[in-house]
């Protein structure tokens, strides 16, 4: 590749021919309009090159790049009992649309859940895929949160979820509601055990899910430009007939307001999720604490006969 196809031939493309772009060879980004190729983005984890926007990603490529050595195993999950409750139907049925998501993504229902290591340390990961009837939660994911909240505990394993979600799903009526208590008795489940639970809010986080388990973490990380909300922004705006500020529900400006720790570059997510485990899991120093020496202080002399740490090190006193 050279600069001709990486960067002038789309731009060409897209003046002369913009209709014409396979959808598998360019991807255009929705912030900057630019033309990517494909392969960059892979390898840029699904962010333009352009302008940094962070697309959506995919939940295999997303437990690839959080485990070490792109290592895990999904975990089967149950077999739904309910299906189609409500018999609903708008413009399709709803068994027809689960059966088309089905088999665009290959998945079950809008959630994967996998373990595996994460900087040497356990974690399970449970990731919504937004192209399964837009991340929707129903009572699949609630059945699939709190199995992996079960394995996070059978394993004392971190669990560190990716939502990205439109919210509940309609479809399932006041079951897809239910699984808002339910999966924050999930979270409950694993905080009990007192092990670390994270949410890294991707984009979008909104509707039953943030008022969920998604933002009940311990650490709330964030994707940069995730939209993080429970009511879309125009639905507010005609509600209390005010203009909301600019970057409202956007990651950085929840950060601002206290409602996000940190907004985490996805090049930067793996090394920080691991610093953090790391901080949870040992929050000792893990070498001998040194006192350092002053002069004109007394530093009182150390009882070494009740220290079991320092048995084995020579004496230098
Ligand atoms: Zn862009």
């Amino acid at each position: 590749m050279n600069w001709i196809t990486n960067s002038v031939l789309p731009k060409i493309k897209a003046l002369v021919q913009p209709r014409e772009v396979p959808d598998n060879f360019w991807t255009k980004c929705s912030n900057c309009d630019e033309m990517v190729f494909h392969r960059q983005l892979e390898q840029n984890f699904q962010v333009c090159s352009h302008c940094d926007h962070h697309m959506g990603m995919d939940p295999d490529a997303r437990l690839a790049m959080l485990f070490d050595d792109g290592q895990c195993t999904k975990i089967e999950l149950p077999k739904q009992t309910v299906v189609d409750p409500l018999k609903f139907r708008d413009r399709k049925r709803y068994s027809d649309r689960l059966k088309e998501a089905q088999a665009k993504t290959g998945a079950d229902d809008a959630i994967m859940i996998a373990h595996g290591d994460l900087g040497g340390m356990p974690a399970v990961a449970a990731v919504f895929s937004f192209a399964f009837m837009g991340g929707s939660m129903g009572v699949a994911v609630g059945d699939a949160l709190l199995r992996a909240a079960e394995l996070a505990v059978a394993q004392k394993a971190a669990l560190i979820v990716f939502p990205s979600s439109g919210g509940a799903r309609m479809q399932e009526g006041i079951l897809s509601l239910m699984q808002m208590p339910r999966t924050v008795i999930a979270t409950q489940i694993v905080k009990e055990a007192d092990l670390p639970y994270f949410v890294v809010l991707t984009n979008p986080t909104t509707g039953g899910v943030t008022a969920s388990f998604a933002m009940l973490g311990d650490i709330h990380l964030a994707e940069p430009g995730a939209i993080i909300g429970f009511a879309g922004k125009r639905v507010i705006e005609e509600t209390i007939r005010e203009k909301l500020p600019e970057g409202f529900q956007r990651a950085e400006y929840l950060l601002e307001h206290g409602m996000v720790d940190m907004v985490v570059r996805r090049h930067d997510l793996r090394a920080t999720l691991i610093r953090l485990l790391g901080l949870i899991n040992k929050p000792r120093p893990t070498a001998e604490v040194v006192t350092m020496v002053q002069p004109g202080l007394e530093i009182p002399a150390v009882d070494k006969s009740s220290s079991d740490a320092g048995a084995d090190q020579p004496s230098k006193t």
